[in-house]
C-alpha cells in the first residue's frame, strides 16, 4: 500500500501542539470517528499548563474542510488550474525551473519559504535552494515577522533567542516593560505568568498606540505616538542615568559601549520626550523609577517596535535598557521578544534566511561553509553566497535580474507582504509560480502548479518555541488521500531535478541530519533526541550531545561575543519613513486579532472563527465625527499604495491621530494593500506598523481630505 493509497488511520490519543502561534500550546488531540479530531490543552505541557485560545480549541475543522486541496493542479491549455498526477506535477515544475535557469542563469529560481514551517521542512528547503537550484534566492515570511529584534539580538548579545530565559520568569518579576505586544489577544495562554505576577504585586507597564485589551491588564499604560518607540527607551534611560538607578559595576564587568549610549541619552530629557511621543514626562518617569527599583525587571518587545524600518535600532535601545539596569542573565530579569508565528524561532535557524546556514551559521563564514558543503557532499565553491531578503526577493519577481521561476511553501505573500498589490502583480508576472499548500490561497491561485501538503496533524516533526524550547510534532492522522507531506514534496521535487539522494522524506531521518550539521553551531540541536524531548517536555537550545537539560537560561556569566560582554549600541532615531502630512493625516498601524492568524488562510476557514467577527478598522470617536462617520460604517483607508475597505469601530481607546486595521484579510479588505515597503537598513523588515492614511470615502459620509 503507498502512502497516497492509506486511508486515514486513527490511533489513541497524542500529545502534539497547536498549528498556530509561537506559544505552542501543547494540546491532546484525539482521532473522531468523522475523521477529524477532538482537541483538549495537554495539562502536563509546562507552558501552557492546559490553557487554549480559541484557535487552538477549533485547530482541527480545516482537517476536513470542505475546500482542502487533495491533489496536484497545474494550468492546463485553457490557463485552468486543473487536477494532474503527482508525477506530472514534479516534471512540471522541474521543466519550468529548468527553462528559467536555461534562459536567465542559476540565479533566475528562487525558493519562499514560511514561519510555521517545521525544523526539518525549513532544513531540507535551504538544502534544496542551495544543493538542488543552486540559487542564492531563498528567504521567508519570518523576515516580515522576527528579523529586528533577531538583528538586534545579535548586535547585543552576540545571540538570538526570542526569550533567553523560560517564559514562567514572567509570573517572578517585580515589574515588566512590554512594548508593541497585545498578547491578550495574539496569545492568551501566556497571560497565567502575567496575572500570577500581577498577582503578587507586580507591576506591568505596556506601552502601546492603543489601549489594548491587555494594556487594560496593566498598572501603567503609555500611549506614544506610532513610530517614536525609541525615543521613548532613550527617555527611560535618561531617568535612570539621572536617577542613578543604572547598574555601574554591571556596566563595567559585563558589558562595552554604554559611554556613548549615555551621552546620547543626556539630551533625552522628560519634558523633550514628552513633545516627541506624546506620553507625559510624568509617566516617563514613573515608569523609569518602576523599572529601576524593582528587584526584578523584564523588558519584552513584539512586532510594535519591530516592524519599523528602524525596527532593529528600536530594539537595541530597549536591549540598552535592560543592560543599562544590569538585568541581562539573571534570573527573572532580562529582555526578551515574544516571536510571533509558531515555528518563527527555529524557522530563522535553520538555513531558509538568505544570508544563513543552519544551526545559525552565517553564510559568509568560510568555516561554516565549509563544514556545511562537507555534509552536503559538494563543494564550498559550488554553495551560493547570500541572497535578497524576502521583500527584495519579492520585489523583483518577474524583472531583469530577477527571479523567475519561484516556489513558494508554507506562506502567502499575496496578503502577508506590505505593499501587497505591487508584491502580487510581480507573482503575477513570474515565468513560473509553485505554490504547496493545504488551501488554494490567494497566492496558489496565481500558481502554474499548486501541491496539495499534509496539515499540522498528519506530520511528524520538531518545532522551536518562543523560549527555544525544541518540541515534537506528532502525527494524529494520515494525509487524506492525495496529499503529502512536505518533506514528501522536497523530496520529490529534488528527485524530478536530478538530485534522488539527500532529502529524507521522514522527518525522523531529516532530524538526525538537522542535529549533525548544527553540531558545534550557536543554535545547536546535536544532543536533542525525541526520547529527550518527551522526557523533558521539550529541550532548549543550544544543546550539544553532553548538555542535559539543554540551556533553559542564556548569558549567566558571559555573552557569546568575542570579548564575552553584551554590547551597548548608540542609535539615532528618525521616526517613521512616511509621517501624517496635509494629504494623508492619520497614521495608520496594523496587528492581529484574536480570533484570526496572519494570513488567515487556516482560520478565514474555520466558521467559529469566522463568526467572531469581520475585518474592522479602529477609529478614535471625535476623528471620526470630524470625518463625518459613525460607528458600523463601512469606510475606505487609502494609502501612498492603495486602498481597502473595513466596518468601522469607533473606540476612545485609540489615539485621535491613529487608525488600526487587522491584516488577516484578502482582497478589498487587505490591510496590506496600505502598509509601507520601507526596509529597515539591517534586518530589511517592512514598515508594517506605521504609514500615513486619509479615510477617503464612506457611505453616506465625508471624507477627510
Ligand atoms: Fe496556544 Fe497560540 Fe495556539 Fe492559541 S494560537 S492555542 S495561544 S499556540
Amino acid at each position: 500500500m503507498t502512502r497516497s493509497e492509506r486511508q486515514r488511520q486513527t490511533a489513541g490519543t497524542v500529545r502534539t501542539h497547536c498549528p498556530y502561534c509561537a506559544f505552542q500550546c501543547g494540546l491532546l488531540v484525539t482521532p473522531t470517528a468523522g475523521g477529524s479530531v477532538a482537541i483538549a490543552g495537554d495539562t502536563e505541557f509546562p507552558v501552557n499548563a492546559g490553557a487554549l485560545c480559541v484557535k487552538g480549541y477549533t485547530a482541527g475543522e480545516t482537517l476536513t474542510h470542505a475546500e482542502r486541496l487533495t491533489e496536484p493542479l497545474a494550468r492546463n491549455a485553457e490557463g485552468v488550474l486543473a487536477p494532474v498526477g503527482w508525477d506530472e506535477a514534479f516534471a512540471r515544475i522541474a521543466a519550468g525551473f529548468r527553462l528559467a535557469q536555461r534562459k536567465y542563469g542559476r540565479e533566475a529560481v528562487g525558493v519562499f519559504g514560511g514561519g510555521s514551517l517545521t525544523n526539518e521542512k525549513v532544513y531540507l528547503l535551504g538544502k534544496f535552494a542551495r544543493v538542488v537550484l543552486r540559487t542564492p534566492h531563498i528567504d521567508y515570511n519570518g523576515r516580515f515577522c522576527m528579523s529586528s529584534a533577531a538583528a538586534a539580538g545579535l548586535r547585543g548579545f552576540g545571540l538570538d533567542r526570542g526569550l533567553p530565559f523560560p517564559v514562567s520568569d514572567i509570573a517572578g518579576a517585580d515589574a515588566i516593560l512590554l512594548v508593541g505586544a497585545n498578547v491578550t489577544e495574539t496569545m492568551p495562554p501566556i497571560m497565567q505568568y502575567f496575572d500570577a505576577q500581577r498577582r503578587a504585586g507586580g507591576q506591568l507597564i505596556v506601552v502601546d498606540p492603543r489601549r489594548t485589551s491587555t494594556a487594560e491588564q496593566a498598572t501603567m499604560h503609555l500611549r506614544l505616538v506610532p513610530g517614536t518607540d525609541a525615543v521613548l527607551a532613550h527617555g527611560l534611560l535618561h531617568v535612570l542615568i539621572h536617577e542613578r538607578l543604572i547598574d555601574e559595576a554591571y556596566i563595567r564587568e559585563r558589558t562595552e559601549g554604554f559611554e556613548a549610549v549615555r551621552a546620547h541619552a543626556a539630551s533625552y530629557w522628560p519634558e523633550r520626550v514628552e513633545r516627541l511621543t506624546g506620553v507625559p514626562q510624568r509617566d516617563i518617569v514613573a515608569a523609569a523609577r518602576t523599572l529601576g527599583l524593582a528587584g526584578n525587571a523584564l523588558v519584552l518587545t513584539a512586532r510594535g517596535p519591530e516592524q519599523q524600518s528602524q525596527g532593529v535600532a528600536n530594539v537595541l535601545s530597549f536591549i540598552n535598557l535592560a543592560l543599562a539596569m544590569g538585568r541581562v542573565g539573571r534570573p527573572y530579569n532580562g529582555y526578551g521578544c515574544l516571536t510571533g508565528q509558531g515555528n518563527g524561532q527555529g524557522g530563522r535557524e535553520h538555513g531558509q534566511k538568505a544570508d544563513q546556514l543552519p544551526g545559525y551559521r552565517r553564510l559568509d563564514d568560510a568555516a561554516a561553509r565549509e563544514e556545511m558543503a562537507r555534509l552536503w557532499g559538494i563543494s564550498p565553491e559550488d554553495l551560493p553566497g547570500p541572497g535578497r531578503s524576502a521583500y527584495e526577493l519579492l520585489d523583483t519577481l518577474g524583472r531583469d535580474r530577477g527571479v523567475r521561476g519561484l516556489l513558494v511553501m508554507g506562506s502567502n505573500p499575496v496578503v502577508s507582504a506590505p505593499n501587497a498589490t505591487h508584491i502580487e502583480e510581480r507573482l503575477a508576472s513570474l515565468d513560473f509560480l509553485a505554490v504547496c499548500d493545504f488551501f488554494l490561497s490567494e497566492t496558489a491561485r496565481l500558481a502554474d502548479v499548486v501541491l496539495p501538503s499534509a496539515q499540522w496533524a498528519e506530520e511528524d516533526g520538531t518545532m522551536t518555541n518562543l523560549e527555544g524550547r525544541v518540541l515534537r510534532r506528532r502525527q494524529v492522522l494520515a494525509p487524506p488521500k492525495g496529499v503529502r507531506t512536505d518533506l514528501e514534496i522536497i523530496n520529490g521535487l529534488a528527485r524530478a531535478l536530478g538530485s534522488p539522494r539527500g532529502f529524507p522524506a521522514s522527518a525522523r531521518a531529516a532530524f538526525l541530519e538537522l542535529r549533525q550539521a548544527t553540531a558545534g553551531a550557536p543554535a545547536d540541536y546535536s544532543g536533542i533526541t525525541p526520547a529527550r524531548i518527551d522526557r523533558e517536555r521539550g529541550v532548549f537550545w543550544p544543546c550539544g550531545p553532553d548538555a542535559t537539560g539543554g540551556t533553559p537560561r542564556l548569558f549567566a556569566d558571559r555573552f557569546p561575543t568575542p570579548n564575552g560582554r553584551a554590547r551597548f549600541h548608540r542609535v539615532n532615531t528618525f521616526g517613521a519613513a512616511e509621517k501624517p502630512d496635509a494629504e494623508y493625516p492619520f497614521y495608520l498601524t496594523t496587528g492581529r486579532v484574536l480570533a484570526q492568524y496572519q494570513s488567515g488562510t487556516q482560520t478565514r476557514r474555520v466558521r467559529r472563527l469566522v463568526a467572531a467577527g469581520v475585518a474592522q478598522a479602529e477609529m478614535h470617536p471625535r476623528a471620526a465625527k470630524r470625518a463625518g462617520f459613525v460607528n458600523g460604517n463601512e469606510i475606505t483607508i487609502e494609502t501612498r499604495r492603495g486602498r481597502a475597505s473595513f466596518r468601522l469601530k469607533t473606540t476612545a481607546a485609540i489615539r485621535e491621530d491613529t487608525i488600526f486595521v487587522p491584516f488577516h484579510w484578502p482582497d478589498h479588505q487587505s490591510a496590506n494593500r496600505l502598509t509601507n515597503d520601507a526596509l529597515d537598513p539591517i534586518s530589511r523588515m517592512p514598515e508594517f506598523k506605521v504609514c500615513a492614511a486619509r479615510v477617503a470615502v464612506s457611505a453616506g459620509g465625508a471624507d477627510s481630505r
